[in-house]
């Protein structure tokens, strides 16, 4: 396979940017043989719309459904490893002296290859909250044949931390990371179909404040036509491409 190709103009701006910000989604685990939401899943799952299990009213109509569907998801995960694109991330992070990683990924891979502060926007699937009352849940499940189980505290039903469509964000994570996309000079978007809102207006606010903004995706988004450099392809072979770059031109300035 030949290495991707990074136009020498994007590695110039690279090389002068001081404030990096990242947002990603779905697609930079796809590598790590997560599904994103627009893969067909087979097998059992292939008869539901994922969109459609991920809502409070999902729950609210058939707890043990969404349940069976998020601890199946959270298997996933949890057999994933990181990939390249994920490792490449942790490399940018150490060349910026500011960089803000902002992923709408809820299974953990970005910490898992050794990114610091991950503004996790959408929670986290391996973590787990009472329906009711937010309370979080760390303990192990307590034995019993119900599913969903109870909190133990609350005697709700317990629910995967994440944000489901309809849900607010977390105000002080939206705030960090609407900020980081004011403030950078170079903004990324990785891996994301760029219609889940409010997080595809992070690109845009980059733009807005005279941001060089990249795109990395296999195919266009909604986003492709506005991006400044719109890299076709993977992300586990582009971002280490890009890594190698940035380190090759610094050593020979
Ligand atoms: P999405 O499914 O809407 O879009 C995924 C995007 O990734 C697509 O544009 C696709 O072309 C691109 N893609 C596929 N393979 C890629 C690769 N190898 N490299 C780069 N890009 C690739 O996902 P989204 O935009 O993140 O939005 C869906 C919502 O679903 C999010 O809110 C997210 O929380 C949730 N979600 C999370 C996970 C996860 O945690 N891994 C998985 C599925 C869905």
């Amino acid at each position: 396979m030949l290495p991707a190709i990074i136009p020498s103009e994007l590695t110039k701006r690279l090389l002068l940017a001081r404030r990096v910000a990242v947002l990603t989604g779905a697609g930079i685990s796809a590598e790590s043989g997560v599904p994103t939401f627009r893969d067909a899943l087979t097998g059992l799952w292939e008869k539901y719309d994922p969109a459609e299990l991920a809502t409070p009213e999902a729950f609210e109509r058939n707890p043990k459904l969404v349940w069976d569907w998020y601890q199946f998801r959270r298997e996933l995960c949890l057999a994933a490893e990181p990939n390249a694109g994920h490792r490449a991330l942790v490399e940018l992070e150490k060349i910026f002296p500011q960089f803000t990683l902002t992923t709408q990924n809820v299974d953990g891979l970005h910490e898992r290859a050794g990114s610091q502060n991950v503004l996790r926007l959408h929670g986290s699937i391996l973590r787990y909250k009472c329906s009711r009352t937010g309370q979080p849940f760390e303990d192990s499940f307590p034995l019993t044949a119900e599913t969903p189980p109870r909190h133990p505290q609350t005697g709700h039903f317990l629910r995967p931390d994440v944000v489901w469509f309809g849900e607010v964000l977390p105000v002080d994570v939206w705030a960090l990371s609407e900020q980081a996309a004011r403030e950078a000079d170079v903004y990324f978007t990785i891996g994301t179909s760029a219609l889940v809102h409010p997080a595809a207006s992070l690109p845009k606010i980059a733009m807005q404040n005279e941001a060089v903004v990249i795109e990395i995706n296999p195919t266009t988004t909604a986003f492709s036509a506005s991006a400044s450099f719109s890299l076709r392809g993977k992300a586990g072979e582009i971002l280490p491409a890009l890594v190698q770059a940035v380190l090759s031109s610094r050593s020979t300035d």
